[in-house]
This record gives C-alpha cells, structure tokens and sequence, in this order.
C-alpha cells in the first residue's frame, strides 16, 4: 500500500497528482473464499481488515450491492462515543472509543476523529439524578464522565437557550473524550487497508441468496454468480432481516428510516457535540462549518432510504429551541438511512444457529460509534467460533433467555430505543 505523507504529498505534486495509486483493486470475485462478509459498510469493511491484521485470514471478500460507503456509514451524524449505562455496552464503546484514538495513525488515512466532547443535556432535577447514576457508572467501569450543573452547561455552551420555554436546562453530563469523525473517511481508510492485506471488495455484487450443504452455509447466489466460502458473516444494517429471511433465521429486527439534517456552512459557533434531553435531537458542527442534526426514527418500518417532512420539521424546531441564533440558516440537505432496530436496543454479534452464518446486527441509533469495535468483535467470532470479551453480552441467545440489554429501559419496542 502506498504511504500517505506530507512528503507524498509534495511528491505527487510534481506530477499533478496524476500517479497516486488506487485506493484498492477492483478484482473480479473468486470461485471460493475462506469467509465473505456481505455488506461493504463500515462493519463490514472493518471486519474483513481485523479478519486479516489480527487472525491472518486474507481470503476474505467483501460483496457490497452498492458501492463502498452508500450505507448507512455514509449517511450518519458521526456522533463516536462511550456514555452507556449497562456494562455489556460499555465494554464494546469503551474499547472502540480507545480504537478511535488511534484510528487515523493505524490505519494511514485520516478519519478527522475530533474528541470535543458530547454534552447529554438535563431539563428535570429527576432527569439529572438519572445522569448521575450513569456517570456514577460509568466512572466505576474505567469511562470517563463529569455531571455539569446549570452554570457550568451555560458556561460550556454560552450559545445555548437555557431559559427557553418549553423545556430550561438545569444541567448536563459530560464525556469530554467523545466528538466525532469524518464518516465516509472511516469506510475509505479501513477499505484501503483491508485491501492492502489482500482482502477482495467487491463492489455491485448484491447477495441474492445462500448456498447450504447438509444444512450448513458453504456460499452464496449473488448478481454476479455463486461464490463458494467456509463461512458467511451478515453486516447489512438495515436489511438484516431481509438477507437473514433468505437463509430461513426470523430475527429480534425491526427497520426504521432516520433521517440526518445539514444546514448551510457558518463560521465556528458550536465545538462540541449536544444532545437534547427532553425530546430527540444531537447536534454538531462540522469541518467544513456545517451544522449537522437528526432526531427521531419517522416512526414506521421501511426500507426506502428516504424520510418525510413531519420529521424535519419537528427537528428543526428542537434544534431552534436549543440554539435560536439558527433560525435563520438554511437547510442545505436532508436524507435517511435504514436502521436495523433490535427489540432491547442493544447489537448482537453472534455465531447464528445455522453452522457457517454469523451475525452482525441491532446498531439502532448507534453503530457508526461502534465500527472499530464491532469489526474487532465480530472478526474475533468468525476467526474462533467464540464471542470476545467485548461481546459475550451481545449474544442473540439472550432473546430466548430474557435477559436483554435494555439500556434505555424501553422494553421491547424497537422504535422507542
Ligand atoms: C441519519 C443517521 C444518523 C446516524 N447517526 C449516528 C451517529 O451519530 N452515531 C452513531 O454511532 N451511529 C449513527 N447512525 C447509525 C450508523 O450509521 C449505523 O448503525 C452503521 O453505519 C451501520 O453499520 P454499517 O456502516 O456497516 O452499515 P451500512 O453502511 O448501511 O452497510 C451495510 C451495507 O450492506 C449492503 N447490503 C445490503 N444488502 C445487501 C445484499 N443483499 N448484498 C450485498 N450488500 C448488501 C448495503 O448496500 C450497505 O452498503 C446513524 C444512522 C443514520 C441513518
């Protein structure tokens, strides 16, 4: 793999830039691989780099229907972040968030990870007592976390309304090692590196089906023909339960459209990442001067990657009531992704019951965070057949036994998660 550098830089310079190496090949698929992954987003492609870098297997394809980065890791508000309550999340964010930190230099490619902070905004002394329990536990698991009071939010974030009508602030809790990264830079860097290692992406290969021999899964049918594999991992985000129906698994899914909003670029006016705490809205301000929110799922199951106006609408009037110095923007773009919401709001990286499948699903609201994680996770279970430390809580057995991770305490209603 070509080096990224300064020096590359002012050496390709003298050419005009014209001699840069492709980013990866774009080879034609093999008869047989030791293990594809089908879906070319963020978790697939970091699967199949871990695949190679810690386990050594580089037989590995990677059958996208689209092209690298169309999902949804090209289509989220790159909010990266470790505040969960319940320990068998915070073991996964934990460990990502510290993969994060070196996520630019590992994998030679810039993934503009800014840790600026989030800062999960209170409106009610219960709502308050509610974040120091969380920041009580997350401090006892190793994470950092500081509960603001009233001043110290107004002081942070001088722009907020902290008066507004509907709902004042009176506090806030705050995880300063948390912030964002350039989305599609992530599913670029880790595509690159994956490649690097001989992994093959393959692009505008849509899985059409499974292959299955005395009941285990040994390939699958796709656009482009049947490719043969020992074993088959699932990272389809939202059509999860569309790919799992085709190999006779009904899962604990439900797919949602969320949608993402960006306003026109203005000067730097926001340097860390707020969320609302008495409806749904996160906002932050992006490089290039943007600011960028979402909200609620539209509240129906769907797999069009496209949202409608009563959404919009009610997240930008959260978004004014937090910052009504915005009023005045413009809305620049919208769009939607298809999230793969699980019963208990909690992700499952598993072995499945069919020998050969394995699972990689339920990122709800949060799986562009988890990307290094999961792909760390889920390669370790595909190379070994056992869950890590990391995910031995995200089991997809844990729907027979009860014992779900309901981290919001929602019950199992995958829309309210
Ligand atoms: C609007 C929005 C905002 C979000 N904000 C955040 C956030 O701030 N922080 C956070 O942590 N998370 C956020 N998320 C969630 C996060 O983006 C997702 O959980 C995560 O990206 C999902 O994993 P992925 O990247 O692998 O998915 P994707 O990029 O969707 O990858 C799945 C891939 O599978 C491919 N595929 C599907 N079917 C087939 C098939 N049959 N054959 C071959 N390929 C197939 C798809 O084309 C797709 O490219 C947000 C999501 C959305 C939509």
């Amino acid at each position: 793999m070509q080096k990224y550098s300064a020096l590359a830089l002012v050496k390709h310079a003298f050419s005009k830039h014209q001699h840069w190496q492709q980013a990866w090949r774009n080879p034609t698929p093999k008869r047989h691989y030791d293990v594809i992954i089908i879906g070319g987003g963020g978790h697939g492609l970091a699967t199949a780099y871990y695949l190679a870098k810690e386990y050594g297997i580089t037989n590995v394809a990677v059958l996208e229907k689209g092209y690298l980065g169309g999902g949804n890791i090209g289509r989220n508000t790159t909010i990266v972040r470790s505040n969960y309550l319940l320990p068998e999340n915070t073991k996964l964010y934990e460990f990502g968030l510290k993969l994060w930190e070196n996520l630019s230099l590992e994998l030679n490619y810039n993934v503009m990870f800014s840790n600026r902070g989030i800062v999960n905004l209170a409106h009610t002394s219960g709502q308050l007592d509610s974040f120091r329990r969380r920041g009580n536990a997350m401090r006892l698991q190793g994470v950092d976390a500081e509960l603001l009071d009233r001043r110290q939010v107004a002081e942070f974030i001088p722009q907020l309304s902290m008066d507004n009508e509907r709902f004042p602030i009176v506090g806030g809790l705050l995880q300063a090692r948390a912030g964002t990264a350039r989305h599609d830079a992530v599913a670029w860097g880790y595509a690159r590196a994956a490649d690097a290692r001989g992994v093959d992406l393959i692009q505008h290969c849509e899985v059409t089906g499974f292959i299955r021999e005395n009941g285990q899964i040994v390939g699958v049918d796709s656009n482009r023909g049947p490719i043969k594999a020992n074993k088959v991992g699932l990272s389809v985000a939202g059509s999860t339960s569309l790919l799992a129906e085709k190999a006779g698994l009904r899962l604990p899914l439900e797919s949602h459209v969320l949608q993402a909003f960006v306003t026109e670029s203005i000067k730097p006016f926001l340097d860390t990442v707020v969320t609302y705490g008495a409806g749904h809205c996160y906002i932050s301000q992006s490089d290039k001067g943007s600011l960028v929110f979402g909200g609620d799922l539209d509240f129906y199951n769907s797999y069009a990657q496209r949202g409608n106006l009563p959404v919009v609408e009610d997240v930008s009037s959260l978004a004014i009531q937090l910052f009504p110095a915005i009023s005045t923007l413009r809305l620049l773009r919208s769009w939607g992704g298809i999230m793969d919401m699980s019963m208990d709001g909690s992700p499952i990286i598993d072995k499945t019951p069919i020998d050969g499948l394995f699972l990689n699903t339920g990122w709800c609201y949060g799986g562009f965070k988890a990307v290094p994680a999961a792909g760390f996770a889920f390669a370790h279970t595909i190379a070994t057949g056992r869950v890590h430390e990391i995910n031995a809580g995200l089991r997809l057995a844990r729907f027979d036994s009860g014992y779900t991770v309901d981290e919001g305490g929602k019950g199992p209603t995958p829309k309210s998660h």
